[in-house]
């Protein structure tokens, strides 16, 4: 009773288990998959960012670049002829200050002031040079000090110190292009070269000195810049927002944790019921004789469970038998029979000739407590009665119980085979198991005398157990019919209804007195039940 309230308990406890162990998990997992896409959100708006930037100065540069092939052949002619053209192409491009015009590395003509004259080495001395060439650069004459980005083409490679440079307002620009984005992007800086300009900074900064936070760099495929992208690590920003996630990842844990809950109950429930039958003896134990084929005596019964569920009534074994195995609740009903059998060990005969039979699930077989329950309740009743283990042959036998079948030898427990010929017994099997008794299963029992190859099944089985020198005992015996034939084929015992139906154990003793005395009158022969007309005595 204990241990089926203990069972029940536990059921309850593991119910929570799986409810709160499924709950945590979604929450988990939830925060984890909101963790990892905040995480990449961040990555990707990074990315985005820096790739528009890029292609935003590169749309900028892209109509200077080819302008200035228009402008190219225009260098060395006289500034006062170019510089309508020269002012016109600069307006064109609002991005753009100033167009300046260099020959033998000197400035000459500018779109802004015409006519000049400075040394381009003076003022530009990396950037002569015979490729297309930017830097970063502070403003020379207007708003002097403000950012500039300077675009040196010069005019081919004999003539690197000829050639065009175009001035872009790129303080100005700076302040659309690489305003901050947050939360992601606490900076945006341009890089060229060594140079490097930041939103909201008035100056051009050395590229060196940024390194702390930077998060992300994009490189212009087409010009030699890169943007640089600083801020909180992507993996601290999804941290931070996921307090956020909390409240909606913890219901749908609880809702699941509640749905998991709930589809338990059924299982939980039954689990329950059972439990209660066993705690409040709503289970019976009926007994079934079994006879003595050869001399009418009651050799044993074979004892058997029946459940009075207080609503639903007479519950079947075949129902509530599997449900059990289901719910892990078997091996206490079986302790609980035996307790109530071994508690009733005084109804039955005290000699050890007479047997009583137990049936007992695989589950409870395949472990050693079948063992324990024989040492702790059985034994030490000291019965003088004996005790016989039903198996199904269903019963798969691993290579532990090999030395509990040794065991349950020694102890004196016999072992009968139930519903032999139903399930997938093989020569092999009954050798590993070496039972005691074979018993015959009911179909092949009805068969006698009307289904030509179950009978002959029958008598194969019958053949086999005595080839193997097994006893065999023949359930479901209704009619004298049936008793005959088995009998006359040397089958040891048999039961069914022609003797006797499973009655109440506290029953069994004036049963077997009524039998017993009808027995001694009729001089030995194997009766049908008390009360029950005698088909044919003769044996
Ligand atoms: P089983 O072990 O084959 O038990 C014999 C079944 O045949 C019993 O049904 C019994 O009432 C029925 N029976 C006996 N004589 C006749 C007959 O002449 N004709 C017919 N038609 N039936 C007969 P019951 O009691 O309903 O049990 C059904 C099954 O439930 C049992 O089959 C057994 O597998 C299982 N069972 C019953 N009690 C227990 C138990 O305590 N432990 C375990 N593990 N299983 C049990
Ligand atoms: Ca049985
Ligand atoms: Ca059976």
């Amino acid at each position: 009773m204990v241990m089926t309230q203990l069972a029940a308990s536990n059921y309850r406890f593991y119910r929570w288990l799986i409810a709160g162990a499924v709950g945590i998990a979604i929450l988990l997992t939830s925060l984890y998959t909101r963790y990892y896409q905040e995480v990449s959100k961040t990555e990707q708006n990074q990315r985005v960012l820096a790739a528009r930037i890029t292609n935003k100065l590169n749309e900028l540069l892209l109509p200077a670049e080819q302008q200035t092939a228009d402008t190219l052949p225009l260098v060395g002619q006289p500034c006062e002829s170019v510089m309508p053209t020269l002012r016109y192409r600069a307006a064109q491009n609002q991005a753009l200050r100033a167009i300046l015009l260099v020959k033998n590395g000197t400035i000459y003509c500018s779109s802004l002031f015409g006519q000049r004259n400075f040394v381009f080495s003076n003022f530009f001395p990396t950037l002569v040079n015979d490729k297309v060439q930017m830097e970063l650069h502070p403003s020379l004459v207007v708003a002097k000090g403000t950012p500039t980005l300077v675009l040196w083409t010069p005019l081919d490679k004999q003539e690197s110190s000829s050639g065009v440079l175009n001035v872009f307002n790129i303080g100005l620009l700076a302040n659309f292009l690489l305003e901050p984005q947050e939360p992601f992007a606490h900076r945006v800086v341009l890089n060229i070269g060594e140079r490097s300009l930041e939103y909201g900074q008035k100056e051009i900064t050395p590229t060196s000195a940024q390194s702390e936070n930077l998060q992300y760099t994009a490189q212009s495929a087409k010009y030699p810049f890169s943007i640089s992208l600083y801020g909180p690590n992507a993996t601290d920003l999804a941290l931070a927002a996921l307090p956020h996630h909390i409240p909606l990842a913890l219901m749908l844990s609880l809702l699941a944790a509640y749905v998991v809950y709930l589809s338990t109950a059924n299982r939980m429930s039954m689990t329950y019921s059972i439990s209660h039958a066993i705690a409040h003896h709503e289970f019976r134990v009926y007994c079934q004789p079994i006879i003595n084929s050869e001399n009418g005596r009651c050799a044993g019964v074979e004892t058997l469970l029946r459940w009075k569920n207080k609503r639903q009534g007479w519950i079947s074994p075949d129902v509530f038998i599997p449900l059990a195995e289901q719910h892990d609740l078997i091996i206490p009903l079986t302790r609980y029979l035996m307790t109530t059998v071994v508690e009733n060990l005084n109804l039955f005969p005290q000699r050890p000739s007479f047997y009583i039979s137990i049936n007992v699930a695989a589950e409870h077989f395949n472990t050693v407590s079948i063992i324990d329950d024989i040492r702790h309740i059985w034994l030490p009743a000291e019965p003088m009665a004996s005790l016989m283990l039903e198996l199904t042959e269903r019963t798969a036998l691993s290579e532990v119980q090999h030395e509990q079948l040794k065991t349950l030898k020694e102890m004196g427990i016999m072992l009968a085979i139930d519903d032999f010929g139903t399930g997938h017994s093989s020569l092999s099997y009954l050798k590993k198991l070496s039972p005691d008794v074979l018993k015959i299963d009911h179909g092949f029992t009805a068969a006698i005398g009307t289904d030509a190859i179950n009978a002959t099944v029958t008598d194969t089985i019958i053949t086999l157990a005595q080839r193997l020198k097994l006893k065999l005992v023949a359930e479901g015996v209704e009619t004298e019919e049936q008793a005959e034939y088995l009998r006359l084929r040397k089958v040891n015992a048999l039961q069914g209804y022609y003797f006797a139906k499973p009655m109440p154990i506290d029953v069994f003793p004036s049963w077997l007195q009524q039998y017993e005395s009808r027995l001694r009158a009729t001089g030995q022969q194997t009766k049908p039940e008390a009360g029950r007309p005698k088909a044919n005595p003769s044996a």
